[in-house]
């Protein structure tokens, strides 16, 4: 059973990668930038409260996500395994996670810090379709042209543009992550191993480095 914790700045891969790995290692996948645009959907309390913050590129306060956090950690995760992806985004997050796992007497074994440049990011991000029916992303350049084009993943014709993913709102959630993200890192570094990997290249040399890192 493995518990991962995988980081990384908007566009470096961890949505897809995390797909990958939790396939592979049987373990829960939990991301709380799917659990948010969810309660978006659903139109709950909890999404009206958070659409605006998701549409800007900013991030919901710590309290509510640790919550969610919490309430996903004590429940089947436990057993199976978990991976993280989205979570903990500031220094507050990754103290609360780790009051948290003690509490709760599980660990991480690794935390992977994932990394390409800037200009990929960017390029990746404002080019990125998400599909509506399943969840999977690709991008403008392998999709083919036409009215409404099908997902690779389920063929189902529900390409979307993310309302964050435009080049304004890219920008903005990489300066959020310079600046929140970047020392959570080093604060996690100081109580898992920590490992680090290139996010550059295409899904499959990312999974087979990812693979011999956690493998
Ligand atoms: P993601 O799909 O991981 O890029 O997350 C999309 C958006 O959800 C982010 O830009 C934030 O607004 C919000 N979000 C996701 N995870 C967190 C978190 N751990 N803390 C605060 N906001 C988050």
């Amino acid at each position: 059973m493995l518990n991962v914790v995988l980081i990384g700045p908007p566009g470096v891969g961890k949505g897809t990668q995390a797909g990958i790995l939790a396939k592979r290692f049987e373990m829960e996948h939990i991301s709380t930038g799917d659990m948010l645009r969810a309660a978006v959907r659903s139109g709950s309390e909890l999404g009206k409260r958070v659409e605006a913050v998701l549409a800007a590129g900013e991030l919901v306060s710590d309290d509510l996500m640790v919550a969610l956090i919490r309430e996903r950690l004590e429940g089947d995760a436990a057993d199976t395994g978990w991976l993280l992806d989205g979570f903990p985004r500031t220094v507050a997050q990754a103290e609360a996670l780790k009051e948290l796992l003690d509490e709760l007497e599980q660990t991480i074994h690794a935390v992977v810090e994932m990394t390409v440049p800037d200009e990929v990011l960017v390029g990746r991000l404002t080019g990125r379709l998400t599909c509506r029916a399943c969840g999977a992303t690709t991008h403008r350049t392998r999709v083919e042209e036409g009215e409404q084009s099908p997902c690779p993943d389920c063929g189902q014709r529900e390409l979307y543009q993310r309302e964050d993913d435009t080049e304004t709102t890219v920008r903005a959630r990489l300066e959020v992550y310079r600046q929140s993200t970047d020392p959570v890192v080093e604060v996690l570094g100081r109580h898992y191993p920590l490992r680090k990997v290139s996010g550059d290249g295409t899904p499959q040399e990312v999974a087979e480095r990812l693979n011999g890192v956690l493998g």
